[in-house]
């Protein structure tokens, strides 16, 4: 269970005195992992072994790890934890720090976005003026008006809705969130291809002198769609610790590399049934905002020019959020269950119309797996190799900042991590855990709990 990510040393310390609740050494969080176990210091000559924490030592007998849920209605405490973590790996790739150098700032950076293309109009928010003004007030061959004179609220229920229910392409819609992930990964080949080409060189060639390092987060729109919010990189072939790249580009080059690559993508769909297919692409919305550090930070969102902290803090909100909008719960196994819990006609639709297409066989037949996400399969956040430093190397660092609170705040965190002064030269910390179940006990089993602890100390 060394998989689990429990500070072994702090939390038997406090708890010596025998005061701490299980909510203090959970830090706050909702529903922590309860564990047992312990770590030890193994002399590595003679194998001979000292417990330097056990989980025997704490007054239930059970060590607290906090759950880690990234969901703001999961677990608030950890959420909050999540999305620092995040703004740091994020400004860390944009701007350097925690050991990134600050020369990555300097290096072609764009902000880029992109949309999924349109499936039937949806009632939106505007700059200026109402939702959809048609004088010649057209309807629908199902005799519902395609127009809509209001100026919705961003919490207006309606924003993202379609026009017409019956008219919108819910199969288009899903068949595109499935295949997003590989509408994605050709994105990226057709990145460096564009880049090779403008730079005149094999694309092989091109890898060897440039690194395009990114990081992407998905955000749902409000019809329910995923699109993607990619800070974008070059660097030179060794990354961000490297030498800058040789080639000749700018941030320029790259946002026109990028807007060909996007309007050069596109897949078809394994047959339906039916036999349909459908050639899938990204949406015409292709946006693409230099990063550099001498933008404004306070800027208008649609800025064409932004600073690094700002891209950062959009991104970690987007991070928190993911289909909680849609009133959906984490795991969702059927239409029926949606409903009941109180999501959108619209969120219903898209779960229904998922269900019908997994029940045509492969490749679709995971899509029931992924109803909670309305057909997305991939990750929140995913990352180039070497884009910044990593979720792992923040968690296992702030364990280290914890245990040593004089270590500088902006040290190199891969040599902090690297730093096991705490462990006299020739043992091993060695450490063993056991889930023993999640959340807290309620006041009898916690009673119990302490009560049998006891007794095994006294034994
Ligand atoms: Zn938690
Ligand atoms: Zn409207
Ligand atoms: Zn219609």
């Amino acid at each position: 269970m060394s998989a689990v990510a429990v500070d072994p040393l702090t939390p038997g310390l406090l708890s010596a005195v025998g005061l701490d609740t299980a909510e203090a050494r959970a830090r706050g969080c909702s529903r922590p992992v309860r564990l047992r176990g312990s770590t030890r210091l193994v002399d590595t000559s003679t194998g001979e072994a000292t417990t330097v924490y056990s989980s025997e030592r704490e007054l239930d007998g059970y060590t607290y790890a906090r759950c880690g849920n990234r969901r703001a209605s999961v677990c608030p405490s950890c959420s909050h934890e999540y999305k620092g973590d995040a703004w740091h790996l994020l400004v860390c790739g944009l701007a350097g720090g925690r050991g990134i150098p600050d020369s990555v700032a300097e290096r072609p950076c764009t902000f880029v976005t992109l949309t999924a293309p349109s499936f039937g109009p949806v009632h939106g928010v505007r700059d200026k003026g109402p939702c959809r003004a048609r004088r010649d007030k057209p309807v629908c061959p199902h005799g519902r008006p395609l127009w809509c004179n209001k100026r919705h609220g961003p919490d207006d229920a309606q924003l993202g809705t379609p026009l017409c229910a019956d008219c919108y392409d819910y199969t288009g819609h899903v068949l595109w969130q499935w295949y997003a992930p590989e509408l994605w990964r050709r994105f990226t080949i057709a990145l460096q291809r564009q880049l090779a080409k403008i730079c005149s060189l094999p694309v092989a060639g091109f890898r060897e002198r440039c690194r395009v390092s990114y990081s992407k987060v998905v955000e749902f729109q409000a019809r329910g769609i995923a699109h993607f919010h990619v800070p974008i990189r070059l660097d030179g072939p060794e990354g961000p610790d490297g030498p800058s790249t040789t080639l000749p580009l700018s941030t320029e080059v790259l946002e026109l590399a990028v807007k060909r690559a996007a309007a050069a993508t596109w897949l078809d769909t394994h047959p339906l049934r039916d036999g349909t297919t459908y050639r899938l692409h990204w949406g015409n919305q292709i946006d693409c905002r230099s990063i550099t550090g001498g933008a404004d930070r306070d800027s208008d969102r649609r800025a064409r020019v932004v600073h690094p902290e700002q891209v950062a803090a959009y991104l970690a909100k987007y991070l928190t959020k993911t289909t909680e909008d849609f009133g959906l719960p984490t795991r969702v196994t059927s239409a029926m269950q949606a409903r009941a819990v109180g999501a959108s006609r619209h969120a219903v639709r898209i779960i229904e119309t998922a269900l019908e297409i997994a029940r045509q066989g492969e490749p679709y037949v995971r899509l029931r797996d992924n109803l909670a996400t309305l057909g997305y399969r991939g990750h929140p956040i995913t990352k180039s190799r070497a884009y910044s430093v990593t979720f792992g190397q923040i968690r296992r660092s702030r364990r280290a900042f914890k245990r040593n609170p004089g270590l500088d705040p902006d040290a190199d965190i891969r040599q902090v991590l690297d730093d096991d002064s705490d462990v006299p030269e020739g043992f091993e910390l060695v450490s063993s855990w056991v889930f023993a179940g999640q959340g807290y006990l309620s006041l009898d089993q916690a009673a119990a709990a302490v009560l049998s602890a006891a007794q095994s100390r006294t034994r």
